[in-house]
Parts: C-alpha cells; sequence; structure tokens
C-alpha cells in the first residue's frame, strides 16, 4: 500500500502518543519532550535521532516496546566491535517483514513459479532468514543454501534448476567468476538475482550480470529496521522502491542533521511506522544515498532512493583531502583496463599518508604500468591527490561471502 507524506505523519503522531509508556528506551532517551506539541514534520524533525550506540547500550533487550511473551524472535546486528545490537521481534513484525521481502521478489518479477537459492547466512544475521520467509510468502521453493561451499551450491543451482540468485554482491562475483571458470552457465536455469545491500560500483554490477546472464536487484534494509526487503528497484530503473507503508524515509546531511533537498545524496534516517517489538524514531542508517525526485515509469508511488553510494562512517581523508569509496570506485571504474575489484590501503611512512589502489587487471608489464599512470592522473583530476596505483592479476584480491571490506586504514 503506498501512502503519502500526509499519511505516514498520521501514523507517526499515533505511533508517538503511545510510544513513551511502551518502550522504557523512547520514555528515557525523549523525558526532555512534549510529545503532544509535535504537530508538524518540522516538529518531528526537531525530535533526536537514535543511533546505533544507543541500541547497543540498551543490550540485551531495553529496546523492547512489548512485554517478553510477546517477543516471538531476536536478530543482532554483525557488530565487529564491542556488545551487538538486539532487535525483538512480535509476531507481527515477523509477518510485516515477510510482507515486505515478499513485495520485493514481485517487485523483481518473481513468482511462485521461481526456485529461489538464498545463500546469505541465517541465524542471528537478518539476512538467509528475511529471504527465506520473503519466499515462502510467496509461494515460490527456497533453497536454503546458507552461505560457502561454492562447490555445492553450483550443484544444487544445477540439480534444482534455481531461477533465482539471493547473495551479496561480493558472492555473486564469486558465484559467477566459478561458473565461468566451470564453464556450465549452460546447464543453469538463472534469470535473476537478488542483491543483499551493499554498496557496489555500476561496473561490478554490470560484470555480475553478464557473467551470470541474469537481471540484478539491489534489496535495500538493516536489522535495526527488519532486515532486508524494505525496499528493491523495479523493472523500469536501479533506483529503489521505500515501502511508504512501513518506513518513513528522510535524506539529511550527517554533518548538520538538516534535511537535504530531493536529488542530494545525504545520510538515509528511517523511522518505523509499524514496528512493535522495537520501534525506532529517526534512526540513523550510516548509509549514504539521494531521493530521487519524479515519479517511476512502472507507476509506483512508494518513494525512490538511489543506489547506496556509501557509508558516512567510510570516509576517509588521505593527505588533506575527503573522499567516500563510491568516489574511488567510480575513478577506478573510469579507468580504461582496471577490473572492478579493487583493494585500498592507507598507510603513514615518514610523516607522509601513502594511498595505494590494488586493482585487478588482465594487462601484464607495459601495458599495466600505463593503466597504473591513467589512473594517477585521473585521481589527480577528479579528487585532487594523486594515490600509487598497482595493478595485480584478476583473482589476485579476496572475495568474501559477507560483505567484503575494500579500504583498509593502517594509519591508527
Ligand atoms: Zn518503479
Amino acid at each position: 500500500m503506498e501512502l503519502t507524506q500526509e499519511q505516514q505523519f498520521e501514523i507517526i503522531l499515533k505511533q508517538l502518543a503511545t510510544i513513551k509508556e511502551r518502550s522504557p528506551f523512547y520514555a528515557k532517551k525523549l523525558a526532555d519532550f512534549d510529545l503532544d506539541q509535535i504537530k508538524t514534520l518540522e516538529d518531528f524533525r526537531k525530535l533526536p535521532f537514535t543511533d546505533k550506540g544507543d541500541l547497543r547500550e540498551a543490550y540485551p533487550l531495553g529496546v523492547a516496546a512489548v512485554p517478553s511473551e510477546k517477543i516471538v524472535r531476536i536478530h543482532s546486528s554483525s557488530g565487529t566491535t564491542g556488545t551487538p545490537v538486539i532487535i525483538p521481534y512480535t509476531q507481527k513484525d515477523v509477518d510485516d517483514w515477510a510482507i515486505q521481502v515478499a513485495r520485493c521478489y514481485e517487485f523483481a518479477g518473481i513468482t511462485p513459479e521461481d526456485r529461489i537459492q538464498i545463500t546469505p547466512g541465517y541465524g542471528l544475521w537478518t539476512a538467509g532468514i528475511g529471504f527465506q520467509l520473503g519466499c515462502e510468502r510467496l509461494g515460490a521453493m527456497a533453497i536454503p543454501m546458507g552461505p560457502g561451499n561454492t562447490k555445492k551450491q553450483l550443484q544444487m543451482m544445477e540439480d534444482l534448476q534455481s531461477t533465482v540468485l539471493c547473495a551479496t554482491s561480493s558472492y555473486a562475483l564469486l558465484l559467477a567468476e566459478e561458473i565461468e571458470k566451470q564453464g556450465v552457465r549452460d546447464k543453469l536455469a538463472l534469470k535473476k538475482g537478488v542483491i543483499g545491500s551493499e554498496r557496489w560500483g555500476k561496473k561490478m554490477r554490470r560484470r555480475i550480470s553478464e557473467e551470470l546472464n541474469v537481471d540484478l536487484y539491489d534489496i535495500y534494509g538493516l536489522t535495526e529496521v527488519y532486515g532486508p526487503g524494505i525496499g528493491i528497484n523495479c523493472k523500469a530503473d536501479s533506483a529503489m522502491h521505500i515501502w511508504s507503508d512501513f518506513v518513513f524515509l528522510e535524506i539529511v546531511d550527517p554533518k548538520t542533521g538538516d534535511p537535504v533537498p530531493d536529488g542530494e545524496v545525504g545520510e538515509i534516517v528511517l523511522t518505523t511506522l509499524q514496528k512493535e517489538g522495537a520501534p525506532l524514531i529517526r534512526f540513523r542508517t550510516h548509509d549514504l544515498s539521494r531521493v530521487v525526485p519524479g515519479e517511476c515509469e512502472c507507476g509506483s508511488k512508494h518513494p525512490r532512493i538511489d543506489i547506496i553510494t556509501g557509508r558516512t562512517d567510510d570516509m576517509v581523508k588521505v593527505k588533506g583531502v575527503n573522499m567516500f569509496p563510491a568516489q574511488i570506485e567510480e575513478i577506478i571504474a573510469f579507468t580504461d583496463g582496471a577490473s572492478s575489484e579493487y583493494q585500498v590501503m592507507i598507510d603513514h611512512v615518514d610523516g607522509r599518508d601513502i594511498m595505494t589502489v590494488f586493482f585487478e587487471t588482465e594487462a601484464v608489464g607495459d601495458a599495466c604500468t600505463t593503466i597504473e599512470e591513467n589512473m594517477k592522473l585521473l585521481f589527480k583530476g577528479k579528487l585532487g591527490m594523486t594515490p600509487n596505483p598497482k595493478g595485480v592479476p584478476v583473482g589476485y584480491l579476496p572475495r568474501s561471502e559477507k560483505k567484503t571490506k575494500r579500504i583498509f586504514d593502517n594509519r591508527y
């Protein structure tokens, strides 16, 4: 169901009317705010953001807004450092999530006839189980592989004639390369790829799409807000529709917190409209994107955001120049002869920052040196700093089943 911003705001007001009673977490966080005084969106925008750190402090179940007996499940975000964040779900939350993922599949033209091979992990992480929920809701056949064991993945893909692959972009690439290597493409029935919300460039997208010979769809979501499935791109273009009946979307300037105009890049901030277990008000995702203005050709009125271009916390400053991974990626994509796989190492040697850009290429010797020189010039021209590009053979850089880390800041 598509909601207008006015309709969304009405739901927000209803949520706010009882949030302090339901949620000890928000009773404390919003103690200084008289929520009855919120009458307009501008008033709402004065409420503080909720950050992952707030949720972490509430570990283990402090964010719960329902009595314990209503919680049917928990998930946890993959905290690489420190205490994880635990999100409780009621049965309605689980059902709502299934509805959203099923809708994602439908937007991608997937039907009950399809066979969906699910390769992201199951367990505390929301990915695998979310893809599964939506698949069952839709009535398609789930093949719940989970991550790893590439040989078995390909065997099942062939034997069961999987038509849809759910994966992270890096694992989809790894599978594509393996399929190419084994020359088994003709034995497979893959038609579509639903790729988890990992930031990825156009070049990598094109490569996966070509090598697997499938249509690709980007699915968006995060553990704190259900999991994957709160939006997906439709057939019309590569922007993602975000489900307006489940989340209220804001794009803000990551530094000032002020809203940015439609079309400009900023941080995605989400407010849940239906969530019971752990409702969230103005949650900072740290994902960077922009609202795509205007109406989509497909006719859907759910608002659209562009592919995630980076993370606010991914920004690096080298030799005094701020840059986002998406900018680095764009320059590499723009360099003739460089493939989509790269890795950036930033070090501090003898009082100087050094940025080494490893990129995969089929070129060797002088041809490789020429590519490296061209890349240097492009960095200089676009970002105003010169890195140290280094071509390596295709397959040299690590691929992973989870999200691939590409930028390593070794200075601190
Ligand atoms: Zn559309």
